[in-house]
């Protein structure tokens, strides 16, 4: 199975690319609505996403990406609606690997299980341009019928990154602006004072449920933990190389599928 789905809440499910490394992998949200379904993020483009998900519901797509970088866009030019900020629709639009981060450390470790993709090469690996069909920024309303996200532009990770914030059940999709784990902001196109910016506007939303672009979701505590721990300068990820050597070390299967519903809230 290329894909995984979990439940994670009502009308929410999270769709996990198999093969990828469990810290390279991002989340895919499947979230169903009643006049259309939502789908944040795509993942790598390692295989076939949309006729997964068209399986799994009868109703449109529209399809969005939280930001431009290859393990969140390589899916997107399958689907015939194309969401994304303005910022980076010229990189989905001609996604060079340098432009969507793929590229120096990233390249130079094994981010793919050559057993579940043995086509994969990293050398010859790319991702199919993906023009966005229509431009989300700051304040824009994603109205499913029977819920509602209002788009945030959380830049500094890259200058396009968005997030999908659900004032009614206080629940933000919040990319890789923040999740679980060590937080990227020396990436070419990211802006270190841009993002403590973005940080503390999350930190100051009153969202109690974040479900990322990476790792399980977690809750409101969680989310200041990670971002206090970010502001004092710490809970960062600079080479690639070291972090991989050093995780390799801990883990005993980094590909293994993980259950990450029972993580989740909301
Ligand atoms: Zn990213």
């Amino acid at each position: 199975m290329p894909f995984k789905t979990f439940q994670i809440s009502d009308g929410v499910s999270l769709i996990q690319e198999t093969g990828v490394a469990n810290f390279m992998r991002c989340n895919i949200w499947h979230i169903k609505g009643r006049d259309f379904d939502l789908v944040v993020d795509t993942g790598m483009g390692l295989s076939p996403l949309k006729a997964h998900i068209v399986a799994a519901t009868e109703k449109p797509l529209k399809a969005l990406v939280t930001h431009c970088h290859f393990d969140h866009s390589g899916g997107l030019h399958e689907f015939d609606c194309r969401l994304g900020h303005r910022a980076e629709a010229d990189i989905l639009a001609n996604p060079a690997n340098e432009a969507v981060v793929y590229g120096g450390g990233w390249t130079k470790i094994e981010i793919v299980d050559p057993k579940a993709h043995p086509e994969y090469r990293p050398e010859t690996y790319s991702i199919t341009p993906a023009p966005l069909t229509g431009h989300l920024d700051e304040g824009d309303l994603i109205d499913l019928g029977d819920r509602a996200f209002q788009v945030l532009h959380l830049p500094g990770h890259s200058p396009g990154s968005i997030g999908l914030w659900d004032v009614k059940s206080k629940t933000l999709f919040s990319g890789d602006a923040v999740y679980d784990g060590e937080l990227l902001d020396g990436l070419y196109h990211s802006d270190k004072a841009i993002y403590a910016h973005t940080l503390s506007r999350i930190r100051n939303l009153g969202a109690e449920v974040f479900h990322a672009g990476h790792y399980p979701s977690f809750g409101q505590a969680q989310m200041t933990t990670l971002i206090d721990t970010y502001m004092a300068g710490n809970n960062t990820l600079s080479d690639p190389v070291a972090w991989f050597n050093d995780e390799k070390e801990k883990s005993t299967d980094m590909f293994a599928d993980q259950d990450w519903s029972g993580a989740a809230h909301g």
